[in-house]
């Protein structure tokens, strides 16, 4: 589920270990029987073979990467945010490149020490493949240091499931943690975003044999676009991708200390952003009188549900409501 890039040795360390293996197979390699030239032949070919051998495998492992269209939306826009998918296929491209070249090097050098008339000669190809190889590797290892960055970030990124997601929203202090608490049975599990300190909270629950996910994301759905910086309407922009369905939670008491207005421009934001069905929420249902409840329910001009996510009251109604189909 969460994109990862093998570990990818710095090009430097990848070439002494490919030249050490090679030196080490080769003194290991016994011929006997047979004429010099043909010995030292061999033991050059077999050096060839095992420096492509050892670096093609390690950069083919760093290929088998999941292609990057194929990984969930959401986790596509943070790869893009945190890395830069341009940049990304960029580099998986060079070091395809390289593997083929080094590929390519491999035949023609070991045909070429095959069919050497002396031995300096077979050893002169043998030194030649392997300055080139190591100057292919050279050449990519800008690239190889930006995959190797690429595969830290990613280790870093929050690892949700690929499943139904209630995305919790309301301004700060209204009751989201609380919400997220009373409705998943499991302890919270925190994730955090790689390029912001935000961090995300996830909770599941099931229904009828299903798993849902709920995530509540303090700090960046709770106040207005304004006054976020860019990486933060990014990350806002990922949960776009995420959530099929958001409860938006008001606190009509303003115990939270954000009066009703606020917290409306903020739900009417949110629900012009985001493409999917967003339920208003009163909470805090215990210390409220009917009445207003009831005036907030006509300002509002839509249906609202009411719970105490407190006292664990109304909020299956809310569960429901979220996961019809
Ligand atoms: P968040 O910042 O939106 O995640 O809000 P919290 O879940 O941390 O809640 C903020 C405060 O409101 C805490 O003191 C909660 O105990 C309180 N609170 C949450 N839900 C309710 C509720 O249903 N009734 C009452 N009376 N207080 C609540």
């Amino acid at each position: 589920m969460l994109p990862r890039i093998p570990e990818i040795m710095r090009a430097n360390d990848l070439i002494d270990l490919a030249f050490r293996r090679a030196a080490k197979e080769s003194s290991l390699l016994t011929i006997r029987g047979v004429p010099r030239l043909i010995r030292t032949r061999k033991k050059e070919e077999k050096k060839v073979k095992v420096v492509a051998r050892v670096i093609k495998k390690h950069l083919n492992k760093v290929l088998k990467a999941p292609r990057i269209e194929e990984l969930p939306s959401f986790y596509q826009e943070l790869v893009d945010i945190a890395i830069g998918i341009e940049k990304l296929k960029k580099s998986f491209g060079a070091v395809k490149w390289a593997v083929k070249k080094i590929d390519s090097l491999e035949k023609h050098y070991r045909y070429k020490i095959r069919t050497s008339q002396t031995e300096a000669d077979a050893s002169k190809y043998r030194r030649e493949f392997y300055g080139r190889t190591a100057s292919i590797l050279r050449d990519i290892s800008e690239e190889i240091d930006f995959l190797r960055d690429a595969s830290r970030k990613l280790r870093s990124f929050p690892v949700v499931k690929d499943i139904f997601t209630i995305v919790i929203a309301g301004m700060p202090n209204v009751g989201k943690s609380t919400f997220l608490k009373a409705i998943t049975t499991s302890k919270p599990k925190i994730e955090s975003y790689p390029f912001t300190t935000k961090q995300i909270l996830l909770g599941y629950f099931k229904r009828r044999y299903r798993e849902y996910q709920v995530v509540d994301t303090p700090g960046l759905l709770d106040r207005p676009l304004e006054k976020r910086n860019p990486i933060e309407k990014q990350a806002i922009l990922a949960l776009k991708h995420l959530a099929n369905v958001i409860i938006f939670i008001f606190d009509i008491s303003e115990t939270c200390g954000f009066t009703r207005e606020e917290q409306l421009k903020v739900f009417k934001e949110i629900s012009s952003l985001f493409k999917v069905k967003v339920i208003p929420v009163v909470n805090k249902a215990d210390i409220l009188d009917k009445e207003k409840i009831k005036e907030f329910e006509e300002k509002i001009g839509e249906k609202i549900f009411v719970c105490s996510a407190l006292k664990k009251e109304g909020v299956e109604n809310i569960i429901e409501e979220a996961i019809k189909e």
